[in-house]
């Protein structure tokens, strides 16, 4: 699972979106995570989409 800053400002000042990965083992339960803050301007991270068969497509695609 990952996060992002969407901050204007932090985008500008750090150039790249701040992005957080957190192994959905960690996770378990999405409900009890409390939502992560960027360490740079201490906004809440907003969850990213993924797609996630994406390993599964690697898998039978290669070859
Ligand atoms: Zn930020």
């Amino acid at each position: 699972m990952e996060f992002h800053c969407t901050d204007e400002k932090c985008l500008r000042a750090q150039q790249v979106p701040y992005r957080l990965s957190i192994p959905i083992e960690a996770i378990m339960d999405e409900v009890n995570i409390a939502a992560p803050f960027c360490p740079h301007c201490n906004s809440p991270l907003t969850k990213s989409k993924q797609n996630e068969d994406t390993d599964q497509d690697i898998k039978s695609t290669k070859k």
